[in-house]
């Protein structure tokens, strides 16, 4: 089926309009498809690329599954999502790569790349088949425990030369897990006040320094996950003057909530690694910009009731974020230029960087005629009302509850083929 978008704005340019056809975007002729968006007052942007996803299947599909935690993704404007390896069982083998990769194409509605496990069973002790798995169907290039540190130098010197062969990834969830034991928040005056045991910043900064130490050792590609210091801003930004191969993320959450929301006792604000003071906040915001870190990955980290409305100590960490990302992003101002959106920035840090980092050379291209025709289109002045029960995903753990936030998805196309139309999912 062909679309005829009217009068959009390709990344904040002149209104023009795009014809969507056999897959690619097209100059319109003079023929009208029966099928037209007016897309006045629309920005039209790459299809936004998440490079940190937990999708739960296998394992824990009443807390989300590949199809519905996709479903969220096209709603948040997403074509393409890593999901991450700790599953049940363990993304470790070519075997449940495969598996999640043929459930995302089965679902159709982003495309699902699975993300590797360093260690088997994340368990830290020895190295998965990341051959195996690069070599399958799902070719796999981003391997990560995340979830879990990779904490003995030995393993992560190794991986990192080994996934060289493929110009593969590491992704680190850097933790040293010797000074996060029995970790609840930010180490610092709201967990004293709270007398919930801290997870110190250095505990991050530590990993980081060692690991962009490693990656130039060995000459190999490091990617850190979620971001959440100032302090560790500092490391990746002296790594990379170095020349180090290293990329970093952050996610929409270390972006605007801090330790504060923990005085709520509300398990919804429990996250790993956990919401850091305001002076962290402000560090993240202007790395984004300034481009020390890359990217803004979600860590969408969906939990069924049982696992988070609980008592604080018990709850698991993490929260959802697909179908909010642009959103919270876009509230932070961190991507805007003379005080109006800069959408070339937007499309650099959520679509194009991310999709180079995964080696999805079919995303992160601009809506224009010749490109691929895997797209969003937002509505910038559109501001809605976050309402937790009102989401694709199976799990509800939404920290924006109530909160309003400016953007909305209006339509998602991958390949062609809408997913979202009218803010609504299309299957
Ligand atoms: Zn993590």
């Amino acid at each position: 089926m062909a679309y005829l978008i009217t009068n959009v704005s390709v990344l904040g340019g002149a209104p023009r309009d795009l014809l969507i056809e056999d897959g690619v975007v097209k100059e319109p002729g003079s023929d009208k498809p029966d099928n037209i968006l007016d897309g006045t007052g629309l920005v039209a942007l790459p299809g936004l690329v998440d490079l940190h996803t937990h999708l739960r299947e296998p394992g824990r599909e009443d807390a989300e599954t590949v199809e519905t935690g996709s479903r969220a993704a096209a709603l948040g404007g997403y074509t393409a999502v890593c999901a991450m390896a700790n599953t049940s069982p363990v993304a470790d083998t070519a075997g449940v790569v495969e598996q999640v990769w043929r459930l995302g194409r089965e679902a159709g509605l982003v495309d699902v790349q699975p993300i590797g496990a360093v260690t088997v069973g994340l368990a830290g002790e020895r190295l998965a088949e990341l051959g195996a798995m690069a070599d399958s169907a799902a070719t796999v290039r981003i391997f990560s425990d995340d979830g879990h540190c990779v904490a003995d130098p030995r393993l992560m010197r190794r991986a990192l030369e080994y996934v060289k062969a493929f110009d593969g990834v590491v992704a680190q969830h850097a933790e040293e897990p010797r000074l996060t034991e029995g970790a609840q928040m930010h180490e610092g005056e709201v967990a004293t006040r709270l007398g919930l045991t801290g997870w110190p910043a250095v505990a991050e900064e530590a990993i980081i320094a060692r690991d962009v130490l490693l990656a130039e050792h060995v000459g190999s590609r490091l990617h850190v996950c979620h971001l959440s210091t100032a302090g560790s801003v500092e490391v990746v930004r002296q790594a990379k003057a170095r020349g180090v191969r290293v990329t970093a993320e952050v996610t929409p959450h270390h972006l605007v909530l801090t330790h504060e929301r923990a005085e709520s006792y509300d398990p919804v604000f429990k996250v790993n690694p956990p919401l850091r003071t305001p002076d962290d906040v402000k560090a993240l915001r202007a790395a984004l910009a300034e481009g020390i870190i890359d990217i803004v990955a979600t860590d969408h980290a969906p939990h069924a009731v049982e696992d988070k409305e609980c008592e604080w100590a018990y709850a698991r960490p993490g929260m959802v974020g697909l179908e909010t990302a642009l959103s919270v992003v876009l509230s932070t101002g961190s991507l805007e230029k003379d005080g109006e959106i800069d959408w070339d920035l937007v499309a650099e840090r959520m679509s194009r960087t991310p999709a180079r980092i995964a080696g999805l050379t079919d995303h992160g291209h601009d809506p224009l005629p010749g490109a691929p025709a895997t797209f969003t289109l937002v509505d910038p002045a559109a501001t809605r009302t976050v309402d937790p029960m009102e989401t694709a995903s199976r799990s509800k753990n939404n920290p924006y509850a109530g909160m309003s936030l400016p953007g909305r998805i209006v339509a998602t196309f991958l390949r062609g083929e809408p997913t979202v139309l009218d803010g609504k999912a299309v299957k």
